[in-house]
């Protein structure tokens, strides 16, 4: 029997799977993956991943406002869109939202976006979707000042062992994606393998970062067996244990169906 997956961080919704998504969440399925979730970016985007999730089983998405579309999306424009978005029965987060050192928005704008959209989640009592690029430090601070009830991810998590522990005591998940399948990332597959099995989740982020082995190509949810493989033979498991482990975590942090 294949494992029963889910991929926490797809964006499925995104024109390079114009083509050939149907073909692809067929391959998926008979891969073991059985949910996926869609996330936010930008308003209009919710509204397309809306309309997706309501033609297939097993899709849900969240609504937030990514950093690198921070500087297309006016402040006072995108609350109310996305209050009723994350009203709608097929959205489960708020996010992807956070902070980004490598984008051009300087980081007060984008520590204030993320501040608005930890009182949303706190407000809606929804988990949160996080990205993190180099501020760790930062975005903790962000989270201390704001405890959520529902915790939420760290998704395409890099860092250290100790990074991995501090998110984790505060209730936080970690998204496990591509990174742990190159040999050089040695500081995060020493954290994945250490951190409680409980924070992990698995994602692909497709189509972005490709898999060690697959660079340049387009990422796909169906590449997620081998972020599975690699990471309970990290962890010392089976990949059937393993999949129960995340597959258990994702649906309890974003109250799925089984
Ligand atoms: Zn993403």
């Amino acid at each position: 029997m294949p494992p029963d997956l889910i991929d926490s961080h797809c964006h499925f919704d995104f024109e390079a799977f114009d083509e050939d998504r149907s073909d692809i969440w067929s391959r998926c399925r008979s891969l073991g993956i059985r949910q996926l979730l869609i996330p936010g970016t930008e308003p209009r985007q919710w509204e397309r991943a809306r309309a997706l999730c309501e033609t297939t089983a097993g899709w849900y998405f969240a609504a937030g406002v990514h950093p690198w579309w921070q500087h297309k999306v006016r402040e006072d424009e995108w609350l109310d869109p996305c209050r009723r978005a994350l009203a709608t029965s097929r959205c489960v987060a708020v996010g992807e939202c956070g902070l980004d050192k490598f984008t051009d928005t300087p980081m007060a704008e984008q520590e204030k976006l993320l501040e608005q959209h930890l009182q949303l989640a706190s407000e809606r009592r929804l988990p949160i979707v996080l990205h993190c690029v180099k501020a760790h430090n930062e975005l903790i601070r962000w989270l201390k000042r704001y405890p959520l009830e529902r915790g939420g991810v760290i998704h395409a998590f890099s860092g250290s062992a100790d990074i991995a522990e501090t998110y984790s005591q505060m209730g936080f998940r970690l998204g496990i994606g591509g990174t742990i399948t190159y040999e050089r990332a040695k500081k995060t597959r020493e954290a994945v393998s250490r951190v409680r099995l409980e924070a992990l989740l698995l994602e692909t982020d497709a189509p972005d970062m490709p898999l060690c082995g697959r660079q340049g190509e387009r990422n796909s949810p169906e590449y997620l067996p081998e972020v599975a493989r690699v990471l309970a033979e990290l962890r010392g498991l089976s990949l059937a244990e393993l999949a129960a482990a995340t597959g258990e975590n994702t649906r309890l942090l974003f109250g799925l169906e089984h």
